[in-house]
């Protein structure tokens, strides 16, 4: 289920939000009662190019234009990609050359939708995206050869909102959803401190999640801001809500308590390669080790982050762990992390890391049969769970602000609300 609303993107301020998410629950609650939706008028652009397509018969085969839109995906090669997009073979090659030697195309990272112009025989006349810069990115065809082109471009800023259930992994279910990665991405990190997204989601846990999406002529080009979701894990919700001026905020609970905790739930790097992995690979999530360490399955590579604030207290070789990191943190805390495949460069003893920084990768070094993640949480000489530790929360709201937050809260959980509530009827 996707609705939306229309605002533009740099209406930031909190008022505009509230009339956007009134918008939303209208929408919801026209849903509620008569189990319908009525449409909104589709995004322009791209549509108004669909139907000239079909109503304009071609005049001459060559002639004809053809636009198409991928998303870039982790893993794809610059030519399996552009073969995708259906530019051919002698153009692919033509850009990749061009493109080692002018490096027009950096901003092309993962996850971006990207829209290229080709006649029927596949020549390329356009290729474009938004970089995360909010930039128009791309090349045109300049005589035989490309040019690059980067500019400023407005870009109108719809809420949205959507729900889904998990079956087999979070991404599995935000694909279904039509959630762009970003969004799915930032409800892993959003509940980082709370939920274990690589070994704690269960078969029927359920999310709704209100969020910006980034148009630029009409075509979706990029997931925005979450500005509230809701988590049901195993059966206890846990909702957030956005609270701040422009880019500076967070996000609390609705009671205002701050999301961000003390440590991240799992060392692991979120990302689609390694959503599911355990899923797929251990069939006894969550199972806390008589050997007083959790271990998570995932590929080789996958980066570790340090799951909270220290100082490198080791790093390097260790018997059976193989190569290995222990950060000491406040309250006489450390975490180990063992059979790394690499440490990360420049990472020294003594050194201080933050909360999410990369300290290494996951490997197979040491007494390990496959490669995988082993972490270990004490607090002094003592061995903790850390998929049960209570975690120290970051702080609260302060108390001046928690009036204008508890009415911001009212109108973005209304959408919320009529979700939960929609997928209570339909699961009946
Ligand atoms: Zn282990």
């Amino acid at each position: 289920l996707i609705l939306s609303y229309r605002r533009r993107a740099s209406d930031r301020q909190i008022p505009h939000v509230r009339a956007a998410l009134a918008g939303v629950a209208l929408l919801l609650g026209g849903f509620a009662a008569f189990g319908t939706v009525n449409e909104p008028p589709p995004p322009v652009g791209r549509t108004i190019v669909e139907n000239l397509a079909l109503t304009i018969p071609p005049a001459d085969e060559a002639q004809q234009l053809y636009w198409r839109e991928e998303r870039f995906e982790r893993g794809d090669t610059f030519a399996s990609f552009l073969n995708r997009l259906g530019v051919n073979g002698d153009d692919s090659a033509k850009l990749i050359r061009q493109n080692r030697a002018d490096n027009f195309l950096k901003a092309l990272n993962p996850g971006t939708v990207v829209q290229v112009k080709t006649d029927a025989n596949g020549t390329l006349l356009s290729l474009e995206f938004v970089s995360a810069r909010n930039t128009l990115v791309g090349v045109e065809r300049k005589g035989d050869g490309f040019a690059g082109i980067e500019e400023q471009v407005p870009l109108t800023s719809v809420v949205k909102v959507a729900s889904g259930e998990i079956h087999t992994s979070l991404f599995a279910s935000t694909d279904e959803a039509g959630l762009p990665d970003a969004v799915s991405m930032q409800i892993a990190d959003i509940f980082s401190g709370d939920i274990d997204f690589h070994r704690g989601l269960r078969r029927g846990d359920r999310y709704s999640v209100v969020y910006e999406m980034l148009y630029y002529e009409g075509r979706a080009v990029k997931g925005g801001r979450v500005l509230a979701t809701e988590f049901i894990n195993n059966g206890r919700s846990y909702r957030a809500v956005w609270f701040g001026d422009g880019d500076k905020g967070g996000y609390y609970t609705p009671e205002g308590k701050n999301l961000r905790k003390a440590f991240l739930r799992s060392p692991l790097e979120f990302s689609r390669v390694t959503s599911g992995f355990a899923m797929r690979i251990h069939p006894t999530r969550g199972v806390w080790h008589q050997h007083k360490g959790v271990d998570y399955g995932a590929p080789t590579g996958t980066r570790i982050r340090a799951t909270s604030d220290g100082t490198v207290d080791s790093i390097g070789r260790q018997n059976g762990y193989g190569n290995a990191v222990v950060l000491r943190h406040t309250n006489n805390v450390t975490t180990l992390y063992a059979h790394m495949s690499g440490f990360a460069s420049g990472l020294r003893k003594g050194m201080r890391v933050s909360q999410g920084d990369t300290i290494g990768y996951v490997g197979a070094t040491g007494w390990a049969t496959g490669p995988h993640l082993h972490y270990e949480f004490r607090v002094g000489n003592e061995h903790r769970n850390p998929l049960t530790v209570v975690m120290p929360a970051a702080d609260p709201l302060p108390s001046h602000r928690l009036a204008a937050f508890k009415a911001h809260v009212r109108e973005v959980s209304a959408p919320l609300n009529l979700l939960s509530n929609i997928a209570l009827v339909s699961a009946e």
